[in-house]
């Protein structure tokens, strides 16, 4: 096996995160010793069950939740679709319209593009040169017979915190629900589900220190959601399939260690995304910052620099251990430029040249100083071979 640690400067924590310690330590049992499923009646299942309670209260204790408002499901892609199908087909007759972002992810998205073809009808709100939704153009695109507004808590590519307040206010004016896609943003920034009047909200493990393959979907308390996987009673008959315990456990204590942790990592975090987009523009010509200079997720930095491609960028920092992205990890390899991009009005010329570097609290100012000084030196050789210089 490839053993490449010592180098490396791992810049790409909106893909995914590397899982504490902690969390890998408090999983382990169950996955040999504690393999009960919690669903059985005997002792031995017990401490199985207690385990799953305690993720539970902890995955909800985060955003103000009450236990019985999580469901844990297998990601973060299945919460956006679980949401979006499940809230269209209950309130069918109420209305077949739906409200989301143009920069939703694509786990939105796409599910979106399938209730188009079953017969629903999607308004996509356009955003501003920052990737903000405004509350006017939510304001205008909900109708008498919305019964959806879904957007994002924060952009998974350029950074960009959204409004959550003004826009679930707005949507419940015209009694529409609100869902809220908060990958990017739980763990990352204070989210509270009371405050923020929020009715459904996606999270995933592998974005904040937990494992891969498990999410939640935050339900709230009166909303009778039909499932998306139908099966065994599980979850209380809502996601039908044995949990993940493990899994579930890791999310839990991820989502306990974010809540412990998450002012300092946010001041942490912030400083050195602050330190590296102020190198980037200061030591690199013709680049610019996509997003918000403030109003962002603390660890998330993203740019354009003209005239390169951002493949070959990505290609020259790996070659210096350095791991960043285009954009989104699901865009990677397309040709077409990130529909984001797009959507805050970059020119296609522009958009293709994007970086996307995020941080976690693990990160050093001396590795940002050293990926500065990289990308410095890439952009200006890259741009030497376009002019021939
Ligand atoms: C990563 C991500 C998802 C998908 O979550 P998975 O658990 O990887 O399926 C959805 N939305 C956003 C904003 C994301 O960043």
């Amino acid at each position: 096996m490839e053993q490449e640690t010592i180098d490396r400067i791992y810049l790409d924590n909106a893909a995914t995160t590397g899982m504490r310690e902690e969390v890998l330590q408090e999983m382990l049992p169950f996955f040999r010793e504690i393999y009960a499923n919690p669903a059985a009646v005997y002792g031995f299942a017990g401490e199985a069950k207690r385990a799953v309670r305690l993720a539970r209260e902890r995955a909800g204790a985060l955003i103000g939740a009450k236990p019985t408002e999580v469901f844990f499901t297998g990601s973060g892609t299945e919460s956006d679709n679980w949401a979006l199908r499940s809230v269209a087909e209950m309130r069918a007759e109420k209305g077949k319209h739906i409200v989301v972002s143009a920069i939703e992810h694509h786990a939105v998205l796409h599910t979106c593009k399938y209730l188009e073809k079953q017969g629903y009808e999607v308004t996509y709100l356009p955003v501003d040169a920052e990737g903000k939704v405004h509350p006017e153009t939510l304001e205008r695109a909900v109708r008498q017979d919305t019964v959806l507004v879904s957007v994002m808590a924060a952009n998974n590519e350029i950074g960009t915190l959204e409004p959550l307040a003004e826009l679930s206010r707005i949507a419940h004016e015209r009694g529409a629900l609100f869902h809220t896609d908060a990958v990017q943003a739980y763990g990352h920034v204070p989210l509270d589900v009371e405050k923020l009047e929020i009715d459904l909200l996606s999270a995933s493990g592998h974005k904040l220190g937990g494992p891969k393959g498990v999410g939640i979907l935050y339900c709230r308390e009166n909303l009778r959601l039909p499932p998306l996987l139908h099966g065994g009673a599980q979850e209380r008959g809502r996601r039908a399939g044995t949990l993940h315990v493990p899994g579930i456990v890791g999310f839990g204590k991820a989502a306990a260690l974010a809540k412990e942790t998450l002012q300092e990592r946010m001041e942490r975090e912030s400083a050195l995304r602050d330190h590296l987009i102020d190198s980037v523009l200061a030591k690199i010509p013709h680049s610019r910052l996509n997003g918000p200079r403030d109003d962002r997720l603390p660890g998330s930095a993203h740019f354009c620099f003209r005239d390169i491609e951002g493949e070959s960028l990505l290609i020259l920092l790996d070659q210096k251990g350095i791991c960043g992205s285009t954009g989104s990890a699901c865009a990677s390899g397309d040709t077409e430029p990130s529909h984001v991009l797009l959507a805050i009005g970059l020119p296609r010329e522009e958009a293709r040249g994007s970086l996307r570097l995020t941080l976690s609290d693990e990160n050093t100012m001396e590795e940002i100083d050293r990926t500065v000084e990289a990308l410095a030196e890439i952009v200006e050789r890259l741009r030497g071979m376009k002019t021939g210089r």
